[in-house]
């Protein structure tokens, strides 16, 4: 898709599922499951879509699915469903892992991070993208390193530790400029330091919402994850973040829509829906 400037390109690196309730928070079942069905294990499908920002001299990836060095007990767990993975998606693009200049994380848990880093043949942890520099939070590494009873089940070290070791991380302490045209912002909520990622090029703005709003079916304001550990903290984001992606006509990148990669949020009679975007990716 062009968008002004830049070329965005939303990858898959295919689906895993998490419990409905968790999902939705406060949200009863009855209403939840009305938009998205749940398993026999009460589990809903999920999507993993990094996106792609290319302008002429720099590409980069937000984010890189949960890659591939989860056990046999985490892939059930997690149903996940790799058969079409990033590296297929990298190749559909014209891409792979070396036409990767920047990896920007919105936070490192581990459907967000998992691509991060790769074993190779000798098991040994190395970065998955050869060439890339790679871009966290400061803050969000912080506590990422230093887990709790709580997020410590999200946090794998194996992720991001080996991208320190490498010397291939760079921190950012505040919202800033990535590339041109391209900058973060921290909304905290689902993680005290978990940042979007706004791309304005040519009077009109791409956002990739990460876990701000995971899916389509998170639009409405109070339909907070349980896995936001400052769910009040999101409310107040979303509610203002919300009211401009209206107004404003953003472009929503869902990273973990199982159907739709990318939207506007319209609103007609006080109901909220998306416009799917029309994408045609490569
Ligand atoms: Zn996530």
């Amino acid at each position: 898709m062009r968008f002004g400037e830049l070329e965005l390109i939303s990858l898959t690196d295919g689906f895993f599922r998490l419990d409905g309730g968790a999902m939705f928070g406060v949200v009863p079942k009855p209403l939840w499951e009305k938009r998205t069905p749940a398993d026999d294990k009460n589990r809903i499908t999920l999507g993993l879509r990094p996106l792609v920002v290319r302008s002429a001299d720099k590409t980069m990836i937000i984010d890189a699915g949960i890659g591939d060095k989860m056990d046999a007990k985490s892939i059930a767990i997690y149903g996940i469903e790799r058969s079409r993975n990033l590296d297929h998606a990298l190749a559909d693009a014209g891409l792979d892992a070396g036409s990767i200049d920047i990896v920007l994380a919105s936070h490192l848990h581990f459907d967000h991070a998992g691509g991060f880093t790769k074993r190779d043949a000798a098991g040994t942890l190395a970065p998955r993208f050869p060439r890339a520099r790679y871009v966290a939070r400061t803050a969000e590494w912080e506590d990422a390193t230093h887990p709790h009873e709580r997020n410590r089940a999200s946090y794998l070290q194996e992720n991001f530790v080996p991208l320190m070791d490498a010397g291939v991380l760079d921190l950012v302490p505040d919202d800033a400029v990535i590339m041109p045209s391209v900058r973060v912002v921290r909304t905290g909520g689902h993680t005290m330091h978990h940042q979007i990622v706004l791309i304005e090029s040519a009077d009109r703005t791409a956002v990739f919402a990460a876990d701000l709003i995971p899916t389509t079916a998170h639009i409405d304001v109070p339909w907070i994850m349980g896995y936001d550990l400052y769910p009040m903290d999101t409310l107040a984001f979303k509610r203002t973040f919300i009211r401009a992606a209206i107004e404003r006509e953003y472009l929503i990148f869902f990273e973990h829509d199982p159907v739709v990669a990318a939207g506007y949020i319209r609103e007609k009679d006080g109901r909220k829906y998306v416009e799917p975007a029309t994408i045609d990716n490569p």
